[in-house]
């Protein structure tokens, strides 16, 4: 029951899929399905998962399609028993590695990256050392990992410490590991320490043990999770998401004061930045836009039909609150714009005034390798546009996004400990030769779902 009530309060890292895999000591047991959490577990089915640990995931598809072969935990066999990993991340040399196991004649299940890590497992599980550190040092790319064997629990995380994972105790007594701190507090945990970049912890009847497999790096933190991708109330990299984003909201205040009536949060991942701009500007802050929350958030959607879509279908304009009105609309970013630009010509048709648009981090310019959906720098709004053009195309009468001076002075640690490269282009890894999201599919497959 707790990893289930970890996975909700997770959801919002991953609608396609979920999953759990338990062990009672002696065997795995898992079930993974299409969907969100409250839809893949029935009462009936995590009545059966009963354990004395496990693992759980929700998915969002950075590589391979959004399909059941592709939800995780992935449960396989191999030469040493049983193990189900769950993986947070994009591996880089995936294709790599699975070009040489493939052509070896190894199987593969899946087209997600993460298999090539059973692989691995296996080909290195002979070592006389560690065979879990000598398969994770094949790795490349952003990667928090969970492994479960039936007698433990193994989290990973890649040296440069891209995605987040949390370790925490319950009241009970046990130990736990987690993506973000807010799946610790829903099961009343408290939480201990983040997983170091470059650590394994192996959770086991004998407590927590842990050790290294890589040496200190520079840490990549993904400064991405603190401006969207994070729950408000997680406490992340060292900071409060919902403190940095209300920070970034009044720092884009000061950077681009505008006259306005109100200021209107894009449900729901502006909101926080509007607050912080509405709290520096001193201009009242409205709920102006009303989102269904019965609809889940639209940029993790794995195609754009369905984020458009859902954006139709979550957000709708209050013309009693907009029409006439000068407002200033806080969105925590743009990527594609479509989206964007069908929520401003709901504001208009609503009757606003004039729609100043603030976006609380800088244009994404370059595509993100590391665990976010936008592979394909063709794809974003703001690779060959200039900022007036972006205005023009959302119909908007101004717009500003947050510098990246701006932003990295929102956070508290040092700047070059975080990954900026969507905005800047400095990739902290070289990537020569990335693997498309749907790259390591391998045939047209007809899928029934
Ligand atoms: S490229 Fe952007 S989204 Fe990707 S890890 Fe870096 S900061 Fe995060």
């Amino acid at each position: 029951m707790r990893i289930y009530m970890g996975l909700f309060a997770q959801q919002h890292r991953g609608q396609e899929s979920a999953g759990i895999t338990v062990t009672d000591g002696e065997m795995l047991t898992s079930h993974v399905g299409m969907g969100l959490v409250s839809e893949v577990f029935s009462p009936e089915i995590l009545a059966g998962l009963r354990g004395k640990g496990g693992i759980g995931h929700n998915r969002y598809s950075t590589t391979g399609s959004s399909r059941c072969c592709n939800a995780q935990p992935l449960l396989e066999e191999y030469i040493g028993g049983q193990v189900a990993v769950a993986h947070n991340g994009n591996l880089i040399n995936a294709n790599v590695l699975r070009n040489h196991y493939e052509s070896r004649g190894h199987i593969f299940h899946t087209s997600t990256d993460t298999e090539v890590i059973i692989h691995l497992l296996a080909a290195h599980h002979l070592s006389k050392s560690d065979p879990l550190v000598e398969a994770l040092q094949h790795l490349q790319g952003a990667y928090s990992l969970l492994f479960l064997f039936n007698d433990r629990i193994e989290a990973a995380r890649d040296p440069w410490g891209w995605r987040p994972l949390v370790l925490g105790k319950t009241e009970e007594g046990y130990d736990c590991v987690a993506s973000e701190t807010v799946a610790l507090d829903v099961i009343g945990a408290r939480f201990v320490r983040e997983v170091e970049p470059g650590e394994v912890v192996t959770i086991n009847d004998q407590g927590v043990q842990t050790r290294r497999f890589a040496d200190h790096q520079r840490p990549a933190h993904c400064i991405f999770e603190h401006i969207y991708f994070a729950n408000p109330s997680s406490k992340l990299f060292g900071q409060t998401v919902q403190l940095v984003r209300e920070r970034l909201g009044e720092k884009m205040a000061a950077e681009s004061p505008v006259d306005a009536d109100y200021v209107i949060p894009m449900p729901d991942s502006g909101r926080s930045a509007a607050m912080g701009y509405a709290r520096a500007s001193g201009i009242e802050l409205r709920e102006g836009i009303v989102p269904n929350r019965y609809v889940g958030r639209t940029f993790i959607q794995p195609t754009q039909r369905q984020r458009d879509s859902a954006v139709q279908l979550k957000l709708n304009a209050v013309s009693e609150i907009i029409a006439g009105k000068r407002i200033v609309v806080v969105d925590d970013s743009i990527v594609r714009g479509t989206t964007t630009r069908g929520k401003m010509v709901q504001l208009r048709k609503a009757g606003a005034k004039e729609i100043h648009l603030r976006i609380s981090c800088p244009p994404i310019r370059h595509a993100c390798y590391f665990g976010i959906d936008f592979p394909d720098p063709s794809k974003l709004i703001a690779t060959d546009r200039t900022v007036d053009q972006i205005r023009q195309y959302l119909g908007v009468d101004s717009l500003h996004y947050l510098s990246l001076e701006g932003m990295l002075s929102c956070v508290n640690r040092p700047a070059d400990h975080y990954c900026t490269a969507c905005f800047n282009g400095d990739y902290r890894i070289e990537v020569e030769r990335p693997v498309t999201k749907l790259g390591l599919e391998r045939h047209q497959l007809r899928i029934f779902n």
